[in-house]
């Protein structure tokens, strides 16, 4: 087997284990592969090994792999921060995106996702943690924001995704993870996914409800350049 195959065999391993202590079934949980910064043969050899969801940051390099992988039925995530300049591209060539943290940004993709490939997916992003540096709306303006990204006509608004400060102590983690999920119940939208959880801290959130965790590291090794 494969580096990349034996990595998502242990993977897989605390996934299902995650799950079975929060008394969830492991099929709730899905996988997005965060790919930013490895090659399109490393997501080649993922795909081989039974994934089928990538996630990418940058557009111009999610673009050439894509462009490279045109072969595979592979589903696209854009989970980077989005500047307005790009939103014509990623309503172009994505199923989701997990990034949306002001409205500006939903009418574009809205206006600009061509009819034929459906409406697009979406989560907005919200900052959890209170850090200026972060991107994510502000948990108090979201209500207005997931309302109004619920009606426009090409998205589809599937729930919230964060990005919490790191720590090392699970408290901490699950107390951020948690804050989405109430955040997320509170709006009753009938919203389905909560995208949280990362290589060090995906216990933590599949304890709290995610529905996708996205995984770099743990997958693919260290990065050798680029944002954690
Ligand atoms: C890089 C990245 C990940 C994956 O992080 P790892 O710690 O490598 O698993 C997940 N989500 C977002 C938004 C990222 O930018």
């Amino acid at each position: 087997m494969s580096t990349i195959a034996d990595n998502l065999s242990a993977l897989a391993a605390r996934i299902a284990s995650a799950a079975q202590a929060a008394g969830r079934d492991p099929a709730s949980i899905q996988l997005l592969a965060v790919s930013k910064t490895k090659p399109a043969s490393a997501i080649r050899e993922i795909h081989a090994a039974g994934v089928r969801d990538v996630g990418e940051n940058y557009l111009q390099e999610a673009l050439t792999k894509q462009q490279a992988l045109g072969d595979l039925p592979l589903i696209w995530h854009f989970i980077g921060p989005i500047q307005s300049n790009k939103t014509k591209a990623i309503a172009e060539h994505f199923d989701w995106v997990h990034s949306v943290d002001r409205l500006k940004i939903a009418q574009r993709l809205s206006e600009q996702r061509p009819a034929a490939l459906g409406p697009l997916n979406i989560c907005l992003q919200v900052n959890v943690s209170g850090e200026d540096s972060k991107s994510g709306c502000a948990p108090a303006d979201l209500p207005a924001l997931a309302k109004a990204v619920a009606s426009l006509p090409n998205l589809r608004l599937r729930g919230l995704m964060a990005i919490p400060e790191p720590s090392d102590e699970r408290a901490v983690q699950e107390a951020a993870f948690a804050t989405l999920r109430e955040l997320q119940q509170g709006l009753d939208l009938g919203l389905d996914t909560l995208s949280m959880g990362m290589s060090h801290d995906l216990e933590a959130a599949i304890a709290q409800g995610a529905t996708w965790v996205r995984i770099g590291t743990a997958l693919f090794g260290a990065r050798d350049y680029g944002p954690v």
